[in-house]
């Protein structure tokens, strides 16, 4: 791991989670099911939970909603969070018991209601200061506090060096933000118990935003790119902002906004944030496995299905691992396609397979711990390399692993 410093002090509990400060980058989701259908949300609460969501959030968008809440807490062993939106106020109040299950409430502030913005406002934090609950407050631009917006615009063009309307956007987002966790300080709500966020949905103004923030204030930052896409777009862009502000020490829990292909799978966000984290070098969540791009040494796509093979395989047994073998996290496996580079490197993994290039001898030498170990040959390749993975991390992470040691 690196020398990494982050920038917000203030550490915020979030259902037995640790928000900010030192603490690890906590990764977070949120479920796309209807809330009101108690089975299918707490069935992606745990899905998300299994791959590794450290917190989960659903949205309380109505009184089903709200209702369906304490019972899908009760299934679940993750800390999930409620986002409210221009009923927060009366659903909080109507329901205690869903404000009692609930680990943190998310407050939009362009979201509170046309009228009577600041009293709603009130209303909620109230009910986070009767159960004890932090908040966050989560600013999108897609949902900007407009009249604010306007204030600010027309302030701006007062002026005899007006900024641009990106800018005054930025300004406004990072106002709105501030000036709720004022208000919500006046209302008695701890420091400690405030987390902001500001979303947007370009990369360039995601930084603007958080680095203004993290100048502004100590609170921790929820970090995340909203309406980031699909497929390798909207995981390339989330992979862009965050990195850039997370090497500078900004954020102290993320979310990864996919909008999943028809039938696909909702945990691949969190794959894709703890990937983010892990290529920083910020946490360990899966052994890694490198390989090579492959080239015109090798012709068959055999090298790239095995890597591939291999790495889901580690990522299938990571929640039951996770227990059994502490420390697996931080394994490096290496898949090469031919000898130029693959004993090498397979030689710096703690264990590496070099598959033959088209011109070579049919045979795939293995090295552990940067000896060569054997040699494989024939079909069974994949599962003969499995098989000396496993052995291997049963021997250096099981429990007699830490009885043999001195
Ligand atoms: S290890 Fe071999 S197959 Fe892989 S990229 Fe390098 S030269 Fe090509």
């Amino acid at each position: 791991m690196t020398g990494h410093h982050r920038r917000q002090t203030v550490v915020v509990d979030v259902g037995g989670v640790k928000v900010g400060g030192a603490a690890p980058i906590v990764v977070q989701s949120m479920t796309n099911t209807d809330t009101a259908d108690v089975d299918a949300t707490a069935a992606q609460v745990r899905a998300l939970h299994q791959a590794g969501s450290e917190l989960v959030r659903v949205t309380v968008n109505n009184e089903a909603a709200a209702d369906a809440v304490p019972a899908i807490v009760a299934q679940v062993d993750v800390p999930v969070i409620g986002d409210f939106h221009y009923n927060g106020h009366l659903l909080l109040t109507k329901y205690p018991r869903c404000a009692a299950a609930l680990a943190k409430y998310r407050i939009n502030p362009g979201n509170v209601g046309a009228k009577r913005r600041d009293e709603n406002f009130r209303t909620i934090i109230d009910v986070a200061l009767a159960h004890g609950k932090p908040v966050r407050i989560g600013v999108n631009w897609g949902s900007l506090d407009q009249q604010l917006l306007t204030e600010m615009m027309d302030e701006n063009a007062r002026r005899s060096d007006p900024l641009d309307a990106r800018d005054v956007m930025l300004e406004a987002m990072v106002a709105s933000a501030m000036r709720s966790a004022e208000l919500a300080e006046e209302c008695g709500l701890p420091h400690d118990r405030i987390i902001l966020s500001a979303k947007l949905s370009g990369v360039q103004d995601l930084v603007d935003v958080y680095r203004r923030l993290a100048r502004l204030c100590d609170y921790p930052l929820h970090l995340g790119l909203t309406e980031a896409g699909m497929g390798t777009k909207g995981i390339i862009a989330s992979a862009a902002g965050l990195s850039i502000l997370l090497q500078e020490g900004i954020g102290d829990t993320i979310r990864v906004s996919l909008t999943p292909r028809p039938g696909g799978d909702r945990t691949e966000e969190v794959q894709v944030a703890q990937q983010v984290l892990q290529s920083l070098g910020l946490r360990s969540f899966t052994p890694q496995v490198s390989a090579c791009p492959g080239c015109g040494r090798t012709t068959s796509s055999f090298f790239q299905e095995m890597a591939e093979e291999i790495q889901t395989h580690l990522r299938g047994q990571m929640p039951a691992w996770r227990e059994r073998y502490p420390g697996v996290v931080d394994l490096r496996v290496a898949v090469m396609g031919c000898v130029v580079n693959g004993p090498g490197e397979s030689k710096h993994a703690d264990i590496g397979i070099s598959l033959p290039g088209t011109s070579e001898e049919p045979k795939a030498p293995v090295y552990v711990d940067g000896r060569l170990k054997v040699t494989l040959k024939g079909d069974t390749i994949v599962a003969d390399f499995l098989k000396i993975l496993e052995d291997y991390i049963e021997a250096r992470y099981g429990a007699g692993a830490a009885a043999a040691a001195p």
